[in-house]
């Protein structure tokens, strides 16, 4: 999509530190982190939220955890993590492309 920052991201458009490609998904470490180790797991397909999915999105999306359960350790999350995915403006989205924020590299609070 034209003016999604992540879209231009994966195209290479926009420099980012990115940690796992494939052919599919894109894992990249977050600008702005808000925990020691924040980086953000996108499909490569512009859409926004889950209420997009189909069956072979939720199929990426899918892989796209069980490579996130497989590489923790080397991304240094090895003492426990969290996945948040802000679905919509109200819930904090300023990105309108699926990401999967992951959190982690010390002790995490939780709140709203
Ligand atoms: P959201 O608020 O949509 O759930 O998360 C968007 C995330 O994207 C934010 O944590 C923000 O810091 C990050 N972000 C926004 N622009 C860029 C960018 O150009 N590069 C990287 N690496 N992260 C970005
Ligand atoms: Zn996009």
């Amino acid at each position: 999509m034209q003016d999604c920052i992540f879209c231009k991201i994966i195209a290479g458009e926009i420099p980012s530190s990115k940690v796992y490609e494939d052919d599919e998904i894109l894992i990249f470490r977050d600008i702005d982190p808000i925990a020691r180790v924040h980086l953000l797991c996108v499909p490569k397909e512009h859409y926004k939220t889950v209420a997009e999915l189909n069956a072979a999105r939720a199929e990426t999306l899918g892989r796209a955890l069980q490579k996130i359960g497989s590489f923790a350790p080397s991304f240094g999350l090895d003492g426990g993590y969290r996945l948040v995915m802000n679905q919509g403006e109200a819930a904090g989205q300023t990105v309108p492309h699926l990401h999967i924020h992951i959190l982690g590299g010390e002790p995490l609070s939780w709140g709203k």
